[in-house]
């Protein structure tokens, strides 16, 4: 089996070492509720629009998904914030095994 590459770092994993996947999965969701009021839509239009759209951009439109792997480190930090959200005043310490 050959080596990998960390996707986040590009550190070279050796066959046998501990690795970690991310898939990530990005779908469009819908609480069932459509508020009239806001939209005034005139079918034919819509469906023009549409129409001229490639199908991949319209499939990443509701559905789209990551593949990742990561070393044990990268993992580490990626678990601590998967969304990169803002820390305030906390950082991240190097020493994360
Ligand atoms: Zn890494």
């Amino acid at each position: 089996m050959a080596s990998r590459i960390c996707s986040r770092c590009s550190k070279v994993i050796n066959p046998g070492d501990l690795l970690y996947r991310v898939t990530i999965k990005v779908f469009a969701d819908f609480d069932g509720i459509i508020n009239i009021k806001s939209y005034t839509i005139d079918v034919e239009k819509e469906f023009e629009k549409v129409k001229s759209v490639p199908e991949d951009l319209l499939e990443e439109e509701v559905y789209k998904e990551f593949d990742y792997i990561l070393c044990p480190r990268c993992k580490e930090v990626y678990c601590a914030n998967p969304l990169h959200l803002p820390l305030d005043d906390l950082t991240l310490t190097e020493d994360v095994p």
